[in-house]
């Protein structure tokens, strides 16, 4: 069984009385240990495919089976625990909470998840010690550097061990140096067996991975085994 099979994904949206096709019968599988690239221009339906693959979003209409569970029949109690616990999500902008310390940061979704305060704070610190950040725990966001707060970023989308790690664009509020040293930490990750899926509109970013699949006007390509 797949980990992520979606088929037939429609997904329209209407803006002032006109339709817009955005996805148009996408069939999308992903197998665990996986780590898969999207990679699509601006306006493709990237976004619109993250949101409904990270369940924030629903599609039109097909069907979306994560880890053998049919998505559409969930109630937005476990719709919630799936964002939290399933899913990590790696975003361009990063997300960081700014008020907050980079270890409170990372912490978080171990309090949602209902973890004892030792614990969080003992996940979050290891984590964070193997992102090199040993030294930034009370910190705060702006006191970082782009890289440092994306690695801060990967912390709190890794630390609760989710299922799929979900990135849209996490190089793009990179230099380029930067990007690559965040892709050698997703090959890692992958190489520990995590399975990503990282969206991107750039081919060089996209080679990281090890299956490109391509989205444009709606349709998706099948996936081209890269040689990374
Ligand atoms: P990408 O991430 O590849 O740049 P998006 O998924 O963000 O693309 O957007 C794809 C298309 O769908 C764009 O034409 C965009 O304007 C449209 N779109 C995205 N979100 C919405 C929305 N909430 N309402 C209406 N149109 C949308
Ligand atoms: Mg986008």
């Amino acid at each position: 069984m797949a980990l992520l099979d979606m088929k037939q994904i429609v997904k329209i949206y209407v803006t002032g009385g006109e339709e817009q096709v955005v996805l148009d019968h996408v069939d999308f599988t992903v197998e665990e240990g996986e780590f898969v690239a999207i990679l699509g221009p601006s306006g493709s339906g990237k976004s619109t495919m993250m949101n409904i693959i990270g369940c924030l979003d629903v599609p039109t209409s097909g069907e979306y089976y994560l880890n053998g569970r049919k998505i559409a029949d969930l109630e937005e109690k476990e719709l919630a625990h799936i964002r939290n616990k399933e899913i990590g999500f790696i975003f361009q902008s990063f997300q960081l909470l700014k008020r907050n310390t980079v270890l409170e940061n990372v912490m978080l979704p171990l309090m949602y998840a209902g973890l004892p305060r030792h614990e969080q704070e003992r996940r979050a610190k290891e984590i964070l010690t193997r992102m090199g950040l040993k030294d930034k725990f009370d910190f705060f966001p702006h006191q970082l550097s782009g890289g440092q707060q994306q690695r801060v970023a990967i912390s709190r989308a890794v630390v609760t061990q989710p299922s799929i790690l979900l990135a849209d664009e996490p190089t793009g509020a990179l230099d380029q140096r930067t990007g690559a040293e965040v892709m050698e930490l997703f090959n890692e990750l992958n190489q520990e067996g995590r399975t990503i899926i990282m969206i991107t509109h750039d081919e060089k970013i996209a080679a990281h991975a090890k299956r490109i699949v391509k989205i444009l006007d709606g349709k998706m390509s099948k996936g081209v085994v890269s040689d990374a």
